[in-house]
């Protein structure tokens, strides 16, 4: 691995990581997915995979130790894949690496993904007892014809299953993944879906619009494939916002909803610029200012070979320009006092540009940047005339 270097910040590093572990078993491959998942891993591989994790976890600690002072885990998410398709042992020996290297705070939010099929009420029981606080599930639909194009493995009464499970374990923090732009579906199935699942009140949902990806099944059969179009995507997009706003859900984030006080705090990172680790074959990092990614390459990372790709230093005016891209998705919108003390500038010199969209499109305060609601239709050519690319 490279050394860290790259953009720190004027407050230097900060004092809190998230860490990421790729899981990347699957019970079958869905039509659309181009994941790094594989099927069929039987034990063994996976008690591989999990050993060269926790060893990876201690590599990266020891080797940031050497850069300046460790920062402590205040989120951990397990991703995937189906992660609910280790063992509750396997979870346990990750978590202890995690712990025994960064130590994990007081009251970190602990997210596993999880599929309906995956795991029961026992599996869940397990991860909840070693601190797993935060259920990640992949609905995708509630009509079963759906779940069937999409190839899922799982029907509506399977989702409902552990669901059930997942409250009766004690997870209080659930969130439900929903796919719109499926083949086939219409406005009216996905409007059932979305009102299905808010009558449930998971605290948080995240939406996916459905792309066709290469390498995919559904690639594959792209030509046969009767997929709404954009005009229908686009309006599904706004019913699914209008009824989640109905049941109390607040939608922090272009494509994610949540009850207050309910965000992912994990994501959250992502989008405000923070430090976060990814361990496991395709998890990204961004660290200290550089960008660094795995390859997909899952045996050569179980056998320990270097599969660190990708490695990106980020420029200061690069890193200004990613913080308000990313910023700018969430409806909060970017902090301009945390630009300050990140960059040592001043937002509104550096972005000038973007006053003129005051009022109409865009809502500045002395702490806060963010677009209104009218904004958010044209947020993407705001931002490319307000964004330097130079240099
Ligand atoms: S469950 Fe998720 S990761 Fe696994 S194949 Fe389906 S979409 Fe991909």
């Amino acid at each position: 691995m490279k050394e860290f270097r790259g953009f720190v910040g004027k407050e230097g590093r900060p004092k809190n990581v998230g860490i990421y572990v790729h899981v990347p078993f699957c019970l079958s491959k869905c039509h659309y997915c181009d994941f790094c998942s594989v099927t069929g891993a039987d034990g063994s591989k996976k008690d591989a995979y999990v050993s060269r994790i926790c060893s990876e976890i201690g590599d990266f600690a020891d080797k940031i130790k050497q850069t300046g002072e460790l920062p402590q885990t205040d989120t951990v998410y397990f991703g995937g894949g189906t992660p609910t398709l280790m063992s509750a042992g396997q979870f346990a020996r990750i978590l202890e690496a995690v712990e025994s290297n960064f130590g994990i705070s007081a009251g970190a939010e602990i997210t596993a993904e999880c599929n309906p099929r995956s795991i029961g009420l026992e599996g869940l029981s397990d991860l909840r007892g070693l601190g797993v606080n935060r259920l990640s599930i992949g609905m995708q639909s509630i009509h079963d014809s759906e779940l069937r194009v999409l190839g899922r493995i799982h029907g509506s009464g399977d989702f409902l299953e552990t669901y059930g499970a997942a409250r009766k374990a004690g997870f209080d923090n659930i969130s439900v993944d929903l796919m719109y732009g499926i083949p086939n579906q219409t406005r009216e199935t996905l409007k059932k879906s979305v009102e299905g699942l808010a009558m449930l009140a998971p605290e948080h949902i995240s939406s996916y619009a459905l792309t066709v990806e290469e390498g995919t099944n559904f690639h594959r059969r792209r030509d046969s494939l009767d997929l709404p179009d954009e005009d229908t995507v686009s309006d599904m997009y706004d019913d699914m916002g209008e009824i989640l706003a109905k049941y109390g859900y607040h939608k922090y984030e272009i494509s994610n909803f949540s009850k207050k006080g309910r965000e992912s705090r994990h994501n959250l990172k992502y989008w405000t610029y923070g430090n976060y680790l990814g361990f496991g074959s395709a998890a990204h990092s961004y660290f200290d200012g550089v960008r660094f990614a795995h390859s997909r390459d899952i045996d050569a990372y179980i056998e320990g070979k270097c599969t660190i790709i990708d490695v990106e230093p980020i420029g200061k005016r690069e890193a200004m320009n990613e913080y308000v891209m990313l910023g700018m998705r969430l409806s909060e919108g970017i902090d301009i006092l945390d630009f300050k003390a990140r960059f040592g500038e001043d937002f509104l010199c550096i972005f000038d540009k973007i006053k003129q969209y005051s009022l109409d499109f865009v809502e500045i305060t002395d702490k806060k940047c963010r677009f209104t609601e009218k904004g958010t239709f044209v947020s993407n050519s705001i931002l490319s005339d307000v964004l330097d690319f130079g240099e």
